[in-house]
């Protein structure tokens, strides 16, 4: 079966004052049926970018330079701006990680839930209610009779999230793209809102890309991950894979960065900057940061290449014979 997500060689880049910023230097990522993808990297390394250019959502100064994304077999970069919007209604949904400010705050939740039944499921005014009131309770909000009526400014940030989730499976999309959308929650409300997603997505069916800066996350729900460094996608595995033998020097160090509270294992911080995406040298971004890196590292750059079952990664340094176990 065709993956229901397929990205090659996707590039996006912007026009800056100072020149040209390589936000996503051609990835190529696939997303299965029914999966959650994890996608992790640092902040700027071209996540959002990546979900947005899906989306075909990149404005200018910022433009999809080259690349193909099949949703369904179907290439969405070919698609008239009207079937793209379709695309958008009812088939990819997007949760961006500020529901407060994501929401119409001049409209009370519920009408802005119920404003999707009408418009994308031909819903009457009365059916819509009924189906907002449903699916306010399936996301796990209590009295759903008197919060739909309220605004966003009168719920909490967890509960805006949960509107936000609610939203976006509202149409019954069969992808949902969450980017961070547990930023800036507390803990416990984060784990709510984490187990709410995996738990929609269990239910329905929908394939999700997880966005997170933090691979802490991700060991939780996701079945496989990708990690972006810089605009380059630097590893992608199954979870299991991914943590048991990370091979990437950028994902051996993420690895390590993770707190553990079930162990006396220090934290340890990623060295070097995260480098710039302007106008970058040729070559792996990884590179001035790089313990392992040789020559050829700063000249070409390396491809995505399978390592084992379910694991590829992008690194000339990298062979499957040096590929030793995480510290465990
Ligand atoms: P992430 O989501 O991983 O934190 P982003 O995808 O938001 O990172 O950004 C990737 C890169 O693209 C960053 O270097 C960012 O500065 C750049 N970028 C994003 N949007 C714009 C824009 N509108 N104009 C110029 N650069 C942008
Ligand atoms: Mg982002």
């Amino acid at each position: 079966m065709t993956p229901l997500l397929e990205i090659r060689d996707l590039a996006v880049h912007f026009a800056a004052d100072e020149g040209r910023v390589e936000a996503v230097d051609g990835i190529s990522l696939t997303v299965r049926r029914g999966e959650i993808l994890g996608l992790v990297g640092e902040s700027g390394s071209g996540k959002s970018v990546t979900a947005l250019a899906v989306l075909r959502l990149i404005r200018p100064p910022g433009r999809i330079v080259r690349g193909s994304i099949r949703f369904d077999g179907r290439e969405l970069l070919d698609l008239s701006e009207e079937a793209m919007r379709h695309v958008r209604g009812s088939q990819i949904a997007m949760i961006f990680q500020s529901p407060r400010t994501a929401l119409n705050p001049v409209l009370p939740v519920g009408r802005q839930i119920a404003r999707l039944f009408e418009l994308h499921r031909g819903c009457s005014g009365h059916e819509a209610w009924q189906r907002t009131l449903e699916i306010l309770r399936l996301v796990g909000i209590p009295e759903p009779e008197r919060r739909a009526s309220q605004y966003a400014h009168q719920l909490s940030g967890g509960m805006c999230q949960r509107v936000m989730i609610a939203m976006a499976v509202a149409t019954e999309p069969r992808l949902l793209l969450a980017d961070e959308p547990t930023t800036g929650l507390d803990v416990s409300i984060a784990a709510q809102i984490l187990d709410l997603l995996r738990e929609l997505g269990r239910r329905t069916g929908a394939s999700m890309v997880l966005i997170t800066h933090d691979l802490g996350v991700v060991a939780g729900v996701c079945d496989r991950v990708a990690v972006m460094h810089a605009g380059q996608l630097v590893e992608c595995s199954d979870v299991h894979g991914l943590f048991k033998h990370p091979a990437h020097p950028y994902t051996r160090a993420l690895v390590r960065s993770i707190p553990r509270v079930d162990r006396e294992v220090t934290m340890e911080p990623i060295p070097g900057a995260v480098p710039s995406v302007l106008e970058p040298p040729p070559g792996c971004r990884y590179a001035d940061r790089c313990p392992w890196v040789i020559d050829r590292c700063r000249e070409v750059k390396p491809e995505l290449l399978p390592l084992e079952h379910d694991h590829e990664v992008a690194c000339h340094a990298v062979e499957p014979s040096n590929v030793v176990p995480a510290r465990s």
